[in-house]
Parts: C-alpha cells; structure tokens; sequence
C-alpha cells in the first residue's frame, strides 16, 4: 500500500514495525456538541483507511480517544473550555454532556456505517498516565511550572515544527484578537500539560496531582491513550489537517520526549469539509448534522458516497446540489448492483483478480473515487451474477457503501401487495393535497396495518416494511 505520510511530506510504500500488523490511532472528537458532516468526513475517511489495510491483508488494531476534558476553544489553550460551554449552554453537567454527545458521535457512526474502533478510551478514564507522563517530562527537564501550570518546554527539542512547511509567522498565539497571549509560556509555543491555576475558576472536572488540584491539557490524552493501548511504537496516526498544528506537532514533541525515540512513522491527515461560505462552523449558518440530511430525506450512505468520490487529501465543498448528485447516483448504482442475478458458480480466480486490481488501485494513497470507477467495471465486466456480486461485496469491505444490502423499500418491490400499497399511497397523497388530513391519516393506519412505514421525504413518499 502506498500513503502519503505528512512527515515526509511524500507518497510512501507503507510498512508497519510489526509484519502484517498495524498499530493505528484516531483522534476522536470533542464531545460538547454533535459532530458536523465536516468532521464525519475526517471520520469516514479513516475507516475507509482502517478497511483497506484489512482488505490489503493487515491485522488493524485501532484506538481512538473521546475528548471529555482540557480542549479550550482556541487550541493554543487559550479561550473557554469547550465541555464548559457545552454544558452551560444545556444547563446539564459535564459529564451528561459527554455522555449525550459521544452516544451522538457514535450513532453516526452507525448510520455512516463507520466501524467502531477496536478501543475507545475517553481522556477523564486516564488521569494517573496523564500524571506520570507529565512526571516523567519533569523529571528529564523537559517540562516546567509556571504562574502554577505545568507546560511543556518547546525550546528543549533539536527540532519542534515536525511537519515542516509551517510559517512561523502565521502560527504565532496572540495574532488573533480573541486570544490573549500567556505570559507564562518560556517560548511562545510552549502548552500547557496541567493546569492548577487558569482563568476558569469554575472548571467543573477537576484531580489531585503532585502540583496541585487540576485538569490536564489537550494534548497529553491523545499520547497517553496511543502509549496504554498500543505501546511505544506506532505504525499509523490519522486526525484531520487541521490537527497538525499544533495538537499533532505537540503530540509528538511529549510523546517522543517521554520515550526517547521515534514514535509514529506514518501520519495521515485528511483534508476539511467547507461549506459554499467556507469554513465548516458548529455556531454559524446551518449546523450541518447526519440527523439533518436525514430530516431532509437523504440517506446517510448516501453523504459516504459524496465524500468517497473526492480525495481526501482536497478540500471538498459541500452544497446540496452537489449532495443530490451523489444521492441520484448512489442510489442507481445500488439499484443496479441489487439487480444482478444471483446466479452461477462463483469464478474465484476472477474474485482475486479483481480484488487484486483494487487493494493496487485504491491502495495508491487511499484512491475512493478510483474504487468506485472499478465497481462500475465490474458491473460492466463479462462475469456471472455471482461472481460480480462476490466482487460487489468484496470491494464494500472497504467502501461501506451496503451496496448488496437489500434495504426494506427495495425488497417490497418484488412483493404481491405492491400495486396495493401504491395505489393507497396515490390515495392518501390526493387526500393530503385536498388538505383531508383525516382521511391521510386513516390510510396511514391502513398500511401500518399492514406492515408499512411510510416515510415523507424532500423525494416524495418512501415506504418500506416494518421490521
Ligand atoms: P473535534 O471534535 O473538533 O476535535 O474534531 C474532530 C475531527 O474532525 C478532528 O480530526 C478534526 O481535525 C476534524 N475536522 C474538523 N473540522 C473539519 C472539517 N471541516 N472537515 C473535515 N474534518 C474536520
Ligand atoms: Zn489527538
């Protein structure tokens, strides 16, 4: 497999410490609101990672963290801490606010048919590793108290801005008006790994440590959690871009002074969801939820489909006309995979062949929208039924897209009572229209009755049997 790693700033043949396993981590979200379909793109296309590297024939252990603590609004650790607000904004605690946001998270998940993480470890369950990594930096003089944080000392590193291409100038903390500069800071890219003392009198989560009640920083959870469930050395990390700076450089600087030696050799960042405005906001303009373009009609794979279409290293610009593009040819293209004729004897030469072609295919720096090209020619290719649809199901190993999953509404087509069904769906549409909402409802009823769930969407009226 062939990834381009951040680090290097190159395309490169992927080889894990470990042959044929892979130590993989994700930084999960911030639980303080839900999760826009900006950060379920960073989420999907790391899945579709994960099932390619399963597909390319690696044992894939993969851990990801749940941020219940330490993110302030700005990254450079200045601003409100965003589980604060969250929880002021909801007049409910902290703790109710993770524990609604990350059950939230994780049904998108389930919906963008995005596979759980082998672990998932939210930063409060890891407060005494917290402590000892931060211990162990005292103790090597990598870290120092201040004003009565603990920060971590930038200038001690042979080398700080791992990724490279950074202009210092633009990532200097105080430039933004809304941030204010901490004057405890030795270097100005120095972070904080604990806090006793800060501006918010009121942090609501607070530990006993060696330096006093407090809570950690941001950083620290995401090298404690990778070291606990996957050791010192890691194969692969993946976040969105916008993690580079500082979270991911910071990450690496405490991790790499702690253990004293390389930790992650592959680093794979995907590139940001915008709207037509730009940036992707949970407070501005529309707030861009799964639940939302379900509210709208849209089946969630169908917003999987729009994202693997693109690479995930191009910014992507969400609109719904480009939305409904994808919905119109998802839903042919599974139209035509679910038509196939489940017949003949399954060519298996063929099968590996075209797995083959893929795991290459895709396998050059995570090439969805090429995948997608090789499923329309393997619908085109001369091969029985059976053989397409084991190649179908092969390939959605990966792309997750439930191409061969017979939804309720697909497989009532080839019911009796479908002429039935419709005719009384035409009825209760006419009985709507004339506004006798009575009479709507009574047919409602009627084919409840009968084991139908009928569904209004932006497309009209969906219907599909009970469960
Ligand atoms: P957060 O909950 O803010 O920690 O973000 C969760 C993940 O979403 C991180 O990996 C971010 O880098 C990523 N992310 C944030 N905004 C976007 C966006 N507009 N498009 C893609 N990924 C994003
Ligand atoms: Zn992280």
């Amino acid at each position: 497999m062939i990834i381009y790693n951040t680090l290097t700033r190159k395309k490169e043949e992927f080889v894990p410490n470990e042959p044929g396993k892979v130590k993989m981590y994700t930084c999960g979200p911030t639980v303080y609101h839900f999760a826009h379909i900006g950060n379920l793109r960073s989420y999907i296309c790391e899945d579709v990672l994960e099932k390619l590297l399963r597909f390319s024939g690696y044992d894939v252990k993969r851990v990801m963290n749940i941020t219940d603590v330490g993110h302030l609004s700005s990254d450079a650790d200045t601003g409100e801490d965003k589980m604060l607000s969250g929880a002021k904004r909801e007049h409910k605690t902290v703790m109710e606010i993770a524990k609604f946001y990350t059950d939230a998270f994780f049904a998108d998940f389930a919906k963008l048919n995005i596979k759980m993480p082998d672990v998932v470890e939210p930063a409060t369950n890891c407060i005494p590793e917290f402590i000892h990594m931060i211990e162990v930096l005292l103790e090597k003089g990598y870290a120092y108290k201040a004003g009565e944080n603990i920060y971590f000392d930038t200038s001690k590193l042979d080398k700080y801005y791992v990724f490279g291409n950074m202009n210092e100038e633009d990532l200097q903390v105080g430039v933004r008006d809304d941030v204010t500069e901490d004057t405890n800071k030795r270097n100005k890219n120095d972070f904080v790994l604990w806090f006793t003392k800060s501006k918010f009198e009121d942090q609501a989560l607070k530990w006993d440590s060696p330096w006093g009640v407090g809570y950690p920083g941001w950083h620290i959870e995401c090298s404690c959690i990778s070291m606990k469930h996957l050791g010192e050395y890691m194969d692969i990390h993946c976040g969105g871009i916008d993690n580079m700076f500082p979270h991911h450089t910071n990450e690496i600087a405490q991790s790499e002074a702690f253990i004293g030696h390389k930790w992650c050799n592959y680093w794979f960042h995907v590139h940001h969801l915008n709207d037509e405005t730009g940036k992707m906001s949970k407070s501005k303009g529309e707030f861009l939820t799964v639940s939302l373009l379900e509210e709208k009609g849209y089946d969630p794979l169908a917003y999987r489909f729009f994202t693997l279409q693109s690479h995930y290293r191009k910014p992507l610009t969400f609109s719904y006309d480009a939305l409904n593009q994808a919905a119109d040819t998802y839903k042919k293209l599974k139209d035509r995979a679910l038509r196939i004729p489940a017949e003949g004897d399954v060519d298996q030469a063929a099968v590996k062949e075209w797995h083959d072609k893929f795991a290459e295919t895709v396998g050059n720096d995570v090439n969805t929208a090429m995948g997608i090209t090789l499923l329309y020619d393997v619908l085109k290719a001369e091969l029985n039924g059976n053989t397409k649809r084991a190649v179908i199901a092969d390939y959605d190993t990966v792309l997750g897209l439930k191409l061969l999953e017979e939804t309720a509404a697909a497989a009532a087509d080839n019911g009796e009572d479908v002429a039935e069904i419709e005719a009384l769906i035409a009825e209760r549409t006419a009985a709507k229209k004339a506004k006798d909402f009575a009479k709507a409802d009574e047919i409602r009823g009627k084919l409840l009755e009968m084991g139908i769930v009928l569904e209004d969407t932006r497309e009209g009226v969906k219907w599909k049997r009970a469960e």
